[in-house]
């Protein structure tokens, strides 16, 4: 048998001959230690040396082998065109790698076939060429290979599918994903609403200066693009629920939108964002994207709900305007009427009123003072909605003030006996006085309408030191209006300063209101740099705070 010669002089310590002694002591045994399954194969295809791996792989003794050809192991439907590629081989035998992009199969004794890859190297032996194969067992690599094609697949398929599902939504929704916000998918309304595609990877910043597109906060500002709910979500992991946005185009349309941003874990889309671009092949994934964050945003498209909202406000508007002058001469009628007659005003045989009649008009009468605040207290709404409240502000004692209002309050109930607590200097505010006399009015009517069973009623005016409108500490009045009504529940306490909020106990009583008087009072306080809070025990009475910044001593002068 023709032995192998060692292609490259061994270096290092030993001789020339010595080394080439040792290669030829060893070569046998590197042979069969090799990790792979090896075959020589001689000019003619025959197999001339195998090793162990070989025959363990190919499920064949040695001595079956040596002396067949090759193609004993090739399933035999490729055995023609194997013969051909040796006979092609031979013309110019080359080095030739694994992992060369050719299907290769192998097969065993019992006539079953497996994937390979098998590497050549021609041997240049005394005047003949041998080869050298290399051969290695791919099944579990393709087996793996081709799971990995069907998750990426699934994957896709996934992606697809959603894809479709959110392109039936009519709210617009997309997926973004690192600190940049590059885009994983958006749905068909999304893009409708911004009037550009932004493409996938592409990064918010990137296809907002591309496409003009421009956000403004509710109050018209421009939003910084860190407040963006997308970058906010995805930069501090803080879940965004409906915060108001107005998306401009670049063609100048402008979107109100709500905007909900949910951050969700990296690993809920990797798989899906890393097929999208093609990484999932290449093992990318993992480390890439552990530390990015992603986020769910649904923009609610609210142009409808805000042109409602406005025809409902110009409704309103309208009607108590139309319903002021009714009021009026209904109510200057009554007034009239209940006055003590006089000669001159009626007939001489002219009788005073019946009881059941005085009855009826003073009920007519207060109906119509009823029907005065609320249509005021409609008015005052919408024109706080649309920002057109105007305050006429001036230097105003409020100690003065809360004398009148007390004095004017006490006037309209014997049951209740209003207590006013008020320091001896007076205390000035830059108030428009109309309306903060309306506050307190306000405080007042409801600590005597909620205290059913009449009692005291406590007004306290006082100077403390509290945080002014630009947080620093600043000289406030803090008016306090305690009762021992009815109180608040306490479940229903955190919405007590919304439109038209009423608690439950208030209605059980049949008690009248509008449910807008607190929430103009903390409107109306809030314009002028100041605050409403309150405590509230049910079944043992309420107490309202309310904070005014007052004017430093030298101002007032
Ligand atoms: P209205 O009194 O016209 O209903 P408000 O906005 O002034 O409207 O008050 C809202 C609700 O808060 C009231 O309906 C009542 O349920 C509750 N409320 C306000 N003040 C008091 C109070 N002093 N004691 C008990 N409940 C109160």
């Amino acid at each position: 048998m023709p032995r192998p010669q060692s292609a490259h002089p061994a270096h290092g310590g030993t001789t020339p001959s010595s080394s080439g002694a040792m290669a030829t002591l060893l070569a046998p045994h590197l042979f069969e230690a090799a990790p792979d399954a090896l075959a020589v194969v001689d000019h003619h295809g025959a197999l001339i040396l195998v090793n162990g791996q070989l025959e363990t792989l190919f499920g064949y003794d040695r001595s079956d082998l040596l002396g067949q050809v090759v193609e004993l192991l090739i399933p035999e439907s490729l055995r023609m065109a194997h013969t051909q590629h040796r006979a092609h081989y031979a013309l110019a035998p080359h080095a030739r790698a694994m992992g060369e992009k050719l299907s290769l199969f192998g097969r065993r004794r019992d006539g079953s076939e497996f994937p390979v890859e098998i590497s050549l190297s021609p041997i240049e032996v005394e005047d003949s060429t041998l080869v050298m194969a290399i051969i290695r067992d791919v099944t579990a690599r393709k087996q793996l290979e081709t799971a990995l094609q069907a998750s990426v697949r699934a994957a896709e398929s996934h992606l697809h599918l959603l894809q479709t599902v959110l392109d039936q939504l009519p709210s617009g929704v997309f997926l973004a994903r690192g600190p940049q916000a590059r885009l994983v998918l958006a749905n068909r309304a999304a893009a409708n609403l911004w009037g550009a595609t932004w493409s996938a990877d592409q990064t918010m910043a990137n296809f907002i200066s591309k496409s003009g597109i421009r956000f403004f906060g509710p109050t018209g500002q421009p939003c910084p693009v860190e407040q963006i709910p997308t970058l906010r979500a995805l930069r501090t992991g803080e879940q965004i629920v409906q915060a108001q946005l107005r998306v401009t185009r670049a063609d100048g349309i402008s979107v109100p939108v709500l905007v909900t941003a949910v951050p969700l874990p990296a690993s809920l889309f990797t798989s899906a964002s890393a097929t999208n671009r093609g990484e999932a092949a290449h093992g990318q994934v993992g480390a890439k994207n552990a530390e990015e964050r992603m986020v769910l945003v649904v923009y609610q498209d609210v142009t409808m709900l805000e042109e409602t909202e406005r025809v409902k406000d110009e409704f309103v508007t309208l009607a108590a305007h139309e319903l002021r002058t009714p009021i009026a001469v209904a109510s200057g009628y009554a007034q009239m009427l209940l006055r003590v007659p006089d000669e001159t005003a009626v007939p001489s045989d002219a009788s005073t009123l019946d009881s059941w009649q005085e009855e009826a008009l003073r009920d007519i009468a207060s109906a119509m003072t009823r029907l005065t605040a609320l249509t005021d207290d409609l008015l005052d709404v919408t024109k706080l909605q649309a920002g057109r409240l105007q305050l006429s502000r001036e230097p105003h004692d409020l100690v003065a003030l809360a004398r009148r209002i007390c004095r004017r309050m006490q006037a309209t109930t014997a049951h209740h006996q209003i207590h006013l607590a008020v320091p001896d200097e007076p205390l000035v505010a830059d108030l428009d006085v109309r309306r903060v006399e309306q506050v307190l009015h306000n405080l007042l009517s409801n600590a005597i309408k909620y205290s059913v069973d009449g009692g005291p009623i406590t007004v306290t005016l006082q100077a403390v030191e509290g945080p002014g409108p630009k947080r620093q500490r600043t000289r406030m009045a803090e008016i306090i209006v305690q009762d021992h009504g009815l109180g608040i529940p306490a479940d229903q306490q955190p919405t007590i300063f919304e439109r038209f909020s009423r608690a439950r106990n208030a209605q059980e009583h049949g008690i009248d209101g509008t449910g807008l008087g607190l929430y103009l009072s903390r409107e109306l306080l809030a314009a002028h740099g100041g605050s409403i809070w309150f405590d509230s025990v049910e079944g043992q009475g309420s107490t309202f705070h309310v904070l005014l910044p007052l004017l430093e001593p030298a101002m007032t002068d």
